[in-house]
């Protein structure tokens, strides 16, 4: 039966009111808990606010003053709220324990957990899992946490049947407490948000934080490639299931010759996985392992493999058109993302970049460019980006003045066999709102041009 009053009369303060913090004022109402919300940006607009003033709840808006803390039990953070804020300091001081959306959502959760962390590929994976265990599993199988679902949400509508799959960034894990996966995924580790962790002993501390309750009954998939994560997950009692591109590992899932293994079993051909590259071998090795910890059969994982669409914006696979494959990589908005994707293909590739110019420049691809055909590249940071492709070698350059310029170009010039990859590395805001409206964009002109494929307009 779901229970209200769980928290009543403890003195919360929310700290910060969007996707999450909106779903926890919520759920802490419900559970009577006396609220303090607070932002630092001004809330007087948002006319969710005025109904929660209405209601008697206390909101202090345009910053975050020491006095907040005043009575307060616990807090609940906004997990991109950094540590070294002075009121965040200050609690920590006086013992307040910090929580992030994800501890209230594993308390209230009636079903098992599938927590998955990583520095890379934890989107990927989290959907890959959720689609592999959707419809295979006895009840619901429900996405949750940084891929864009507020956890406690989730929590709330979930029953002992059920199943949630949550993808966890290192912000959250630092605000957990009992949170008690039944299986935790590491992908890999490698160092990222310095700037908010500080160190990278402590970056890695608050991933690790994912597996400090769990008992010999749980299952921890991680990535046996990466030997320094091996000794980090060292001392957890939980069942080890290591997964490899590299190297058989029979207690997990590897490959072998063009196969998925699990344990002593084959799985699937790879070819049955539509995503490209080596890093995406890696996501459905981990995927895959959930899936057969879960009792997943090798038949419904194949089909899965195959049904998998990918996710959006993230080379995205938009289909073969006329023996031409399409990539919408609209997500990358730096180099290092663009070599990601560079490095997937072994196919000529014909090219399309550019955009916000931040003053940086595309050396970092010149290695990564040997493959390219032609480039077509457009954006505020065409010019830039045509000094270092044409010091790689790249022939054919082509400058354009927008995005759908520089599709139909590429679209006109590639030919059977080749890819046509929209990697930009560079954010959007030149011409577009954001990445995802840019990645639609492209989306448009490649529907059209297979409309105009299959309507016959390129026959002879
Ligand atoms: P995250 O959610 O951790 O940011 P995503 O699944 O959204 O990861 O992938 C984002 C980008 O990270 C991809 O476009 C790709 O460039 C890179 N990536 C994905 N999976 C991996 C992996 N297993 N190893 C290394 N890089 C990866």
């Amino acid at each position: 039966m779901y229970m209200t009053n769980k928290y009543a009369g403890q003195q919360v303060l929310v700290m910060g009111y969007a996707l999450t913090g909106k779903s926890v004022v919520n759920y802490l109402r419900k559970q009577n808990a006396k609220i303090t919300l607070n932002d630092r940006g001004d809330l007087s607009k948002d006319p969710s606010v005025n109904l929660l003033l209405k209601s008697g709840i206390r909101v202090v808006d345009g910053g975050h003053p020491l006095q907040l803390l005043e009575e307060i039990d616990w807090i609940v953070k906004n997990p991109g709220i950094p540590y070294n804020l002075e009121i965040i300091q200050e609690a920590i001081r006086r013992n307040i324990p910090i929580y992030t959306d994800v501890e209230l959502a594993y308390r209230e959760s009636l079903a098992p957990i599938i927590g998955i962390t990583g520095s890379n590929g934890k989107t990927t994976t989290t959907c890959l899992t959720h689609h592999l265990l959707q419809d295979a599993w006895k009840g619901k199988v429900e996405l949750a946490g940084n891929v864009g679902v507020a956890a406690i949400e989730v929590a709330q509508k979930v029953s002992e049947d059920d199943l949630i799959v949550m993808e966890l960034s290192s912000f959250q894990l630092m605000g957990i407490e009992t949170f008690h996966p039944q299986i935790a995924v590491f992908t890999n580790i490698y160092s990222a948000h310095l700037d908010y962790h500080g160190t990278r002993e402590e970056y890695i501390a608050a991933k690790l934080n994912l597996v400090k309750q769990m008992t010999k009954e749980d299952y921890l998939v991680y990535n046996a490639d990466q030997v320094e994560l091996e000794t980090w997950l060292e001392d957890c009692s939980a069942i080890k299931v290591p997964f490899s591109r590299q190297k058989i590992v029979t207690s997990g899932a590897y490959i072998k010759g063009q196969s998925f293994y699990y344990q002593d079993q084959e799985v699937a051909p790879i070819q049955t996985f539509k995503l490209p590259g080596e890093h995406n071998l890696e996501n459905a090795l981990a995927a895959l392992a959930v899936a057969k910890i879960k009792g997943v059969s090798n038949e419904t994982i194949r089909e899965r493999l195959s049904s998998f669409k990918g996710i959006r914006h993230r080379i995205q696979p938009l289909g073969t058109i006329n023996g031409i494959a399409f990539y919408n990589d609209s997500k990358a908005t730096n180099t290092v993302a663009t070599i990601t994707a560079l490095k997937s293909f072994a196919q000529e590739i014909v090219y399309i970049g550019g955009g916000l110019d931040r003053g940086n420049d595309f050396a970092d691809l010149i290695p990564y460019l040997k493959n390219i055909k032609a480039a077509f590249l457009y954006g505020e940071s065409k010019e830039k980006m045509q000094i270092d492709f044409t010091t790689a070698g790249v022939e054919n350059i082509f400058l354009l003045k927008n995005l759908d310029q520089a599709s139909q170009e590429a679209i006109n010039y590639a030919r059977e066999g080749q890819v046509v990859l929209f990697s930009p590395a560079c954010a959007s805001w030149d011409q577009f709102d954001n990445f995802e409206i840019r990645g639609d964009r492209f989306i448009d002109q490649v529907e059209s041009f297979r409309r105009r494929v299959e309507e016959g307009e390129f026959n002879e």
